[in-house]
């Protein structure tokens, strides 16, 4: 730790799966002072109870959610996660989320693979707009639906209920 903190503004990204890797985490992050810090939840099938219990939305986290018009209206539109994002694997082949089809590859346009992605695509454009989420009263107050939702395999993770509109 003393070398890497030598080198010039370095970012630690902690993966973790579980709460007392997270303590693990926090208390390296203050025990070396570490600055450029991201702490980043993994799944791995067997942890679903950590998200549970530390991720999912809950009346408490809704309670939290400050957003304005325009932050709205974004979410409304598009998913803030995956928008912009083109990510191009070694066989060249093109991505907007991993965790979806290819769009192209290296071989098409830039512009064919933006346009496959804004009409066919589902990644740019995965918004909340299907069942439960669909009837919800939060449904563009809480974030665009995320790669863990995709890895977990629901629509939503919330433990929100009676919340039809
Ligand atoms: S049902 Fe969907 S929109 Fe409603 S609180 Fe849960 S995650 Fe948010």
């Amino acid at each position: 730790m003393k070398v890497i903190k030598q080198l010039p503004p370095v970012s630690f990204i902690f993966l973790i799966r579980s709460e007392e890797e997270y303590e693990n985490a926090n208390s390296c992050i203050e025990k070396n002072e570490l600055s450029k810090v991201e702490i980043v939840p993994i799944y791995t099938e067997e942890n679903l109870s950590f998200f549970e219990n530390n991720l999912y939305i809950d009346s408490e986290s809704i309670s939290g959610i400050e957003l304005s018009k325009r932050q709205v209206f974004i979410q409304q539109k598009l998913n803030i996660f995956s928008f912009g994002n083109l990510i191009v694997l070694p066989d060249g082949k093109i991505y907007a989320n991993l965790n979806d089809p290819s769009i192209g590859t290296v071989n098409d346009t830039p512009h064919s693979v933006v346009y496959h992605e804004l009409t066919e695509g589902k990644s740019w454009l995965k918004i909340r707009n299907q069942e439960p989420c669909s009837n919800c009263v939060y449904q563009w107050l809480c974030p665009s639906p995320s790669n863990y939702e995709a890895v977990i395999g629901k629509p939503n993770l919330c433990f929100m209920k009676n919340t039809s509109i």
